[in-house]
């Protein structure tokens, strides 16, 4: 996948060159602030390009309007990002041509199966819960016809040292098995549609929540299967509401208000691990707020734990 466009310019690779890439499915909230803090915190403090890539290949679960939301709210917010916002639902000829090398090197093969036929045909649980596939259309269809493509995994172990989490491993066959690429509902998997970004737009360092951490195995043995460098990875804890679910707007998590900027940024600073002076955090303006968080940025100082409550004011969300 070297031959990929860049999205920013040309000349020598950079050192960083992080991404945001949020799905467009409702408005930022403070669950994806933290990621998108982090993830800026992370890369200019590095000095490095911080990239934002708009997730929208789920057009059913799109929000219209959403995308243009959170983008205004990253600005309100101070979070300016590098060279041009990416949509995924342009792309899909970068993932179909993936998706065709995949197939051509007999990595990828059609599947019949379907939800229900596989969890009556496994007790193998993955990590989100979901069964693990066995492997049923590995070796021909039997007649039937097809529904999605599939990859093929093996029993390698796969690990890798995240920055926040430690050491993670999984042997895909046994922990996940054969994974989805086309899904039946004819769209691109995010898997596959996350590696050939990530990939083609050079990203050096991911920075994103933990509820991605379980997922990062399979996407490495992807970048290997397309001949992509692998970058760093950094799981932030994901932000999680009184009843210990993952917020989001299913979940009824409130849109960030961007013109109360810096009591927001102050909140997922301090969710981060980052506590602001007192004097910071009543300031007018995020610039000072943000000029500050990137020079006392330490991703050491996160806590390594997957999910954290997210700060509350006599019992409501703040901000
Ligand atoms: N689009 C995904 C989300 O909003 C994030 C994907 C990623 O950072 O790899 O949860």
């Amino acid at each position: 996948m070297t031959e990929g466009p860049q999205a920013t310019g040309g000349g020598p690779a950079p050192r960083y060159r992080g991404r945001f890439a949020p799905s467009p499915t409702g408005p930022l909230h403070f669950g994806s602030l933290v990621a998108a803090l982090a993830g800026w915190l992370d890369a200019r403090a590095a000095e490095g390009e911080w990239l934002v890539r708009i997730e929208d290949l789920d057009q059913p679960r799109t929000q219209p309007g959403a995308a243009d939301a959170i983008l205004r709210t990253l600005e309100a917010l101070g979070l300016e990002w590098d060279g041009e916002v990416l949509y995924q639902s342009m792309r899909g000829e970068h993932y179909q041509a993936a998706l065709d090398a995949l197939r051509r090197a007999g990595y990828v093969y059609p599947c019949a199966c379907t939800r229900t036929e596989i969890s009556d045909s496994t007790a193998q649980l993955a990590p989100d819960g979901a069964p693990v596939y066995p492997g049923t259309c590995r070796n021909g269809l039997a007649g039937r016809a097809a529904r999605a493509l599939r990859v093929r995994t093996d029993t390698v172990e796969l690990s890798f040292e995240d920055r926040i989490q430690g050491r993670v491993a999984q042997v895909l066959e046994r922990d996940i098995g054969d994974f989805v690429l086309w899904r039946a509902d004819g769209l691109y998997a995010y898997q596959l549609a996350v590696v050939v970004d990530d990939c083609e737009q050079g990203i050096t360092h991911i920075v994103r929540g933990a509820d991605l951490l379980d997922s990062t195995p399979r996407q490495i043995h992807l970048q290997h299967l397309l001949r992509c460098p692998t970058p760093r990875y950094a799981h932030v804890p994901v932000a999680l509401d009184a009843e210990g679910r993952k917020l989001s707007k299913q979940t009824g998590a409130h849109a960030i208000d961007p013109t109360a900027a810096v009591p927001a940024l102050t909140h997922a600073l301090r969710f981060l691990g980052c506590s602001p002076p007192g004097d910071l955090s009543e300031a007018a303006a995020p610039a000072a707020l943000l000029d500050w968080a990137r020079c006392a940025w330490s991703a050491d100082r996160i806590p390594r734990q997957r999910g954290l409550p997210m700060p509350t004011e006599k019992g409501t969300q703040i901000p």
